[in-house]
């Protein structure tokens, strides 16, 4: 994944654009970046954040930055923001999405014999300077965002800093949100809202799809009206929206507690004890608890003093034992009890498994599992979104292909929770975690837990309906 920040003011910004930027801190693990403007130009500063938190990285360059307007990046992904020179002047820009026709625009661009890309990563071009390149193709910055935004396959959220201002450039099919905010004399882009309110700035409005906006000191001029259509990615709700952002309107917690209160309106289960995998499956498991007025409790605690954030080492073996490590089991609450877990969502199920045995190690008589959304069965095709990356991993894909005998796009009944099929898919699942029982979350309740309308909702994820 990755988020964005950007400000404009009248005073200095860069205390501003430092924690705003840092807020965004659970969207990625690769790279953290800050660019400012100050009055003469642009300067950056790019991290790797593999190993240390975003704050210690970029404390020491805080203090040699100055200037009014800035925007702020965190990437799972490539280096950001970058540097661009062009006839439209010079810039900056950071970008969250996925291009998933980026080699066919790359020859594109090499037909026009003067284009040519310096961010290169191996054979790699940087997907944010593939971005700039076509938005150079405009007369404005404007008409340039439309040329880009019309030419990606997939979704590309973008800041723009100019010597005018900020553009604010929502994907045109609003897969990824813009929040603005304001206070006094100065005016904020932001992925997370959360971002807003200890630095004081009020929620504006949410930006539609396709939208552009330039922001300045003085207010918000609209640069290209939204689009109709919209496709708002529904996992914001479900796993890597922060609890306290809320977007289109919608709070991230107060879903997850309807989300939670769906789960268990279905489900008669005599449980003793309701808790949440931590951290993203707390917020279902606290509205599970409260629907069914089951005591919720904490039979797992995180160990936050050092795993405060999703630290994401590069191999598997090292991710599964910083999983391991992360979460400390209680064997006081554990021991003879009926447990009921609510978790954001299985995806391969090799950590749920390893937990869920810790839990049978430790004494519990009964481990419940609650997905707060429908089985995984499609990896994610517009995002860079690394939990379901890989379609053929999915826990899912995979019963699916035991029982089909072949991997290959999965039959549509398999997405129906009422058809012969799902429901064997999920008793496969189930059996290869060791859980006494197992109830996915069903699209349409998850669809009303979120509360807009199923059309303008991504749940390719789910159902493959584009
Ligand atoms: S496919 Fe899934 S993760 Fe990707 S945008 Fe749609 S709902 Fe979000």
């Amino acid at each position: 994944m990755g988020g964005y920040f950007g400000v404009v003011s009248r005073e200095d910004c860069v205390s501003d654009l430092f924690y705003g930027t840092d807020y965004h801190s659970h969207l990625g693990t690769r790279r953290g970046g800050l660019a400012v403007h100050n009055g003469g130009g642009c300067t950056r500063f790019i991290h790797d954040i593999t190993n240390a938190q975003f704050r210690s990285k970029f404390e020491q360059d805080v203090l040699k930055l100055k200037g009014r307007m800035g925007i702020g990046v965190i990437s799972d992904t490539e280096d950001q923001p970058l540097i661009i020179g062009s006839h439209l002047g010079n810039y900056a820009i950071v970008t969250v999405g996925r291009i998933a026709n980026a080699a066919e625009l790359v020859k594109k661009a090499y037909g026009l014999r003067s284009a040519h890309f310096s961010e290169m990563s191996g054979q790699e071009v940087n997907p944010t300077e593939l971005v700039a390149l076509y938005i150079n193709q405009g007369s404005t910055f404007a008409e340039g965002i439309e040329i880009a935004q019309e030419a990606i396959a997939g979704s590309c959220s973008l800041l723009l800093l100019t010597d005018k201002g900020i553009y604010a450039a929502r994907d045109k099919l609003g897969r990824t949100p813009i929040v603005l905010g304001q206070k006094e004399g100065a005016y904020a882009a932001s992925m997370e809202s959360c971002a807003f309110p200890n630095l004081g700035y009020e929620t504006l409005r949410d930006l539609g799809p396709g939208e552009v906006v330039r922001l300045t000191a003085e207010g918000v001029e609209t640069m290209t009206l939204p689009r109709s259509r919209c496709q708002i990615c529904a996992f914001l709700w479900v796993y890597y929206g922060y609890p306290a952002s809320t977007y289109e309107g919608i709070n991230t917690e107060d879903a997850r507690y309807r989300s939670g209160a769906a789960l268990a309106r279905r489900d008669p289960t005599p449980v003793d004890v309701v808790a949440g995998i931590p951290d993203s499956g707390t917020g279902h498991a606290i509205g599970y608890a409260m629907e069914k007025g089951v005591p919720f409790r904490r039979p797992f605690v995180k160990y936050t003093p050092t795993w405060s954030r999703s630290f994401m080492p590069q191999d598997q073996l090292t991710r599964d034992l910083v999983a391991r490590m992360k979460i400390i089991p209680i064997k006081e609450l554990i021991q003879n009890q009926r447990l009921l877990f609510c978790e954001d969502s299985i995806v391969r199920g090799t950590q749920l498994k390893d937990t869920v045995q810790r839990l049978y190690d430790y004494g519990a008589k009964e481990v419940h599992m609650r997905p707060a959304c429908p089985p995984l069965i499609f990896g994610c095709k517009f995002l860079n979104f690394s939990r379901s990356k890989s379609e053929l991993d999915l826990a899912g894909r995979r019963a699916i292909k035991e029982m089909e005998g072949q991997d290959g796009p999965p039959p549509p009944a398999y997405a129906d929770p009422e058809s012969d099929q799902h429901q064997a898919m999920v008793e496969r699942i189930r059996h290869r975690l060791g859980l006494t029982t197992l109830q996915y979350q069903r699209l349409a309740d998850l669809v009303g837990a979120i509360g807009l309308p199923k059309d303008q909702l991504c749940t390719y994820c789910w159902d493959g309906k584009e």
